[in-house]
């Protein structure tokens, strides 16, 4: 049985209908870029870290899983679709996705993988047009508060009791 504890990691899918913990560090944080991940992901590249299978731990719901290739399995949220693990079968360890983790920010890439398929124009992103949320005339203050105060996300912390929104 696993112990919630300082070293442990938290992090879930975007609805809160699954949950998770990792015991101890993630190791190997990285990006890949390749074309399956980016399909996976629904986004440029997959931010991933591994764990040991036996630390990785499913405290709410389920995960559910689409089998990519014969070695690779990848797992997310069948409510809201969020990516949550790569699976590769024959290895003791998964890998969670990153931006799933209640803490993110605490967990810097260190390689990147799959660098055939990286976007030719990612050295130009620190130079566009930036706004913070809210602050780009997209919306009014009206809309800003609306979805402030209609977050259905869960939280970044595990809760006691949480209602998936339908
Ligand atoms: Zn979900
Ligand atoms: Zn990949």
């Amino acid at each position: 049985m696993w112990i919630m504890n300082s070293n442990t990691i938290t992090g879930g899918c975007q609805c809160g209908a699954v949950r998770y913990c990792v015991d101890g560090a993630l190791t190997d944080p990285h990006i890949c870029h390749c074309r399956m991940c980016q399909k996976a992901a629904g986004n440029f590249f997959m931010p991933l870290a591994s764990a040991k299978r036996d630390r990785l731990h499913i405290t709410r719901g389920e995960i559910s899983w689409f089998r990519s290739s014969e070695p690779v399995r990848r797992g997310f949220c069948n409510h809201c679709g969020t990516p949550l693990i790569f699976d590769p079968l024959t290895s003791d360890h998964y890998s969670v996705t990153l931006g799933s983790l209640d803490r993110p920010d605490l967990h810097r890439p260190l390689k990147q993988f799959g660098t055939e398929a990286v976007m030719p124009w990612f050295p130009d992103l620190p130079g566009l047009e930036a706004h913070e949320t809210g602050a780009d005339g997209e919306m009014d203050d009206g809309e800003v508060e609306q979805i402030a105060q209609s977050n259905y996300q869960h939280p970044d912390h595990d809760t006691e009791n949480w209602d998936v929104k339908p």
